[in-house]
């Protein structure tokens, strides 16, 4: 296997470096959503393209028509310049190779097959319907794999004057070795070696003219001047086809660099039923563009180190195809909350709070609440935007809750001594001046109560902090609560949760 390394130095020192500039392409279907695993594709494409300075390229592939959605390329440009995989080259910027546009192009294709016509690698093909519906009805009732027989291979050229002359429809066929074997190298997953008596003489140019979406594929790879073809690994059987495509026009090949799918589990794909395998979904579901670069990078590529947080700049450093792993991988959405969670983290206190007073207020909408307090107090505990309504519920009105909840193993805690805790605390509260009420006051207050008792922290601080929530799960302790709160609530609270532990 050529290491993509020694390739990249041995054409470094070459004359003709400006022609082996590294040029990749993204060449997406619009097909009306950017799938996960395209965006990974559209990520390492790029990335590789800009480790080397090279070009990324974006090509839509539109030709077919049935699978054509309306309004797709617009999903397209806008995630790729939201995620900042910014191209190069493109229908919209235009650039050398244009148009860029694959239904753009349609007018070049026929002549290149001509000229396999014209070396023998490629002939016309006369069959009609009946013909080949009658050949692939015999293969398949003798179990055989519908293949081409070859009928039309070695007509001569009188022959097929005659035929043309009389206006006979034809297709054009890639003529395949018959015999030995074809491979090549991917970089992933190594030498792929099929036999030749395998490979069907499939259709280059249709009756109507038209090419077939593998014959066009490869003609604007080349034409496009793309070193690296980084794309999906479904594409792995038809590369092999691809291959002596360019062998047969003597143009130099590719690297090909073939990923893996990506998956729900070991067995079932990410579907978009499921609302789980878009770009969109993930933002939907209240992820950072950020995070989710980063998680998708890490999808099926490993990097050298430790370390999985990379920026697109960092990752355009790290990113190495020998990283690239050959089994699927499995989206683990646990791993992405934990990577938006670090993203989270990294913003200053402000702009988090600018970030998440959206979702604080969605169940929150009192006004008498210190902002800033309770998005410090967040910021460390929340992973997803989304999580906020549901941590803050408990602040506009206490929930009816189950006095069980102040009952707690780890910290000790039971009706009684909770009961004993809100009873201690409760005078010693109300001691503290309404100004003076802040986390720092509250803190002295809770531990001379705490020393009083001689009892654990938690045996103050748990009761303390369900009497305050009505939860279980909260984004402070009872102290940070109470700050938040402010006095008369927290006191009222109090009372609340003595009158129910009294009554139990
Ligand atoms: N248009 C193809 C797709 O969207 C990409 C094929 C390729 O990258 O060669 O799956």
């Amino acid at each position: 296997m050529i290491k993509l390394f020694d390739r990249f130095f041995t054409f470094k020192g070459d004359l003709q470096m400006s022609e082996k500039k590294v040029r990749t392409r993204f060449a997406p279907s619009p097909t009306g959503y950017m799938h996960v695993g395209n965006l990974r594709t559209a990520l390492y494409a790029y990335l590789l393209a800009k480790k080397y300075d090279g070009d990324f390229i974006l090509r839509i592939e539109d030709t077919d028509r049935e699978r054509y959605v309306e309004g797709a390329v617009d999903i397209i440009y806008d995630t790729l310049r939201k995620t900042g995989l910014i191209w190069d080259e493109g229908p919209d910027i235009g650039g050398p190779v244009g148009p860029y546009i694959q239904s753009e192009r349609m007018g070049m294709f026929k002549d290149y097959a001509l000229k396999l016509v014209e070396s023998g690698h490629a002939y016309f093909c006369f069959c009609d319907k009946d013909r080949l519906t009658e050949l692939r009805e015999i293969q398949q009732a003798s179990g055989i794999a519908p293949k081409y027989d070859g009928h039309c291979r070695n007509l001569t050229p009188e022959e097929i004057k005659e035929k043309l002359d009389a206006g006979i429809p034809y297709v054009i066929r890639q003529k395949m070795p018959t015999e030995g074997e074809t491979y090549f190298d991917d970089e992933v997953f190594g030498r792929i070696t099929v036999d030749n008596s395998t490979l069907d003489d499939q259709i280059l140019i249709k009756t109507d003219g038209m090419p077939t979406y593998n014959f066009a594929n490869v003609v604007d790879d080349h034409t496009m001047g793309i070193t690296h073809v980084i794309r999906g690994n479904e594409y792995l059987s038809s590369t092999p086809k691809y291959n002596l495509l360019y062998e047969a026009f003597g143009w130099d090949i590719p690297t090909y660099i073939h990923c893996s799918p990506v998956m729900k589990t070991s067995t079932e794909k990410l579907s978009k039923r499921n609302g789980d395998a878009s770009f969109e979904d993930l933002l939907k579901k209240g992820y950072l563009t950020e995070a989710v670069i980063n998680y998708i990078a890490l999808l099926g590529w490993a990097p050298k180190g430790e370390n999985e947080i990379f920026t697109l700049q960092e990752l355009v450093k790290e990113f190495d195809v020998s990283g690239i792993s050959k089994s699927p991988a499995i989206f683990d959405n646990q791993k992405l909350k934990a990577i938006n969670g670090a993203y989270i983290r990294k913003f200053s206190v402000d702009e988090f709070t600018k970030l998440a007073l959206p979702y604080i207020r969605q169940t929150c909408k009192r006004e008498d609440i210190d902002i800033k307090i309770l998005a410090e107090m967040l910021q460390p505990r929340c992973e997803l935007f989304t999580d906020i309504p549901e941590q803050v519920d408990f602040i506009d009105t206490l929930p009816d809750y189950n006095i069980d909840l102040f009952v707690h193993k780890k910290m000790k805690t039971n009706y009684e001594n909770s009961l004993e805790a809100l009873k201690a605390l409760l005078p010693v509260l109300e001691q503290i001046d309404e100004k003076d009420w802040n986390i720092d006051a509250i803190h002295e207050k809770c531990f001379e109560v705490i020393a009083k008792l001689e009892v654990k922290n938690g045996v103050v601080l748990w009761p303390l902090r369900t009497a305050l929530s009505g939860k279980q799960f909260t984004p402070g302790g009872g102290i940070d609560l109470a700050a938040i709160l402010g006095k008369n609530d927290s006191v009222e609270r109090i009372k609340i949760g003595i009158d129910k532990l009294q009554n139990a």
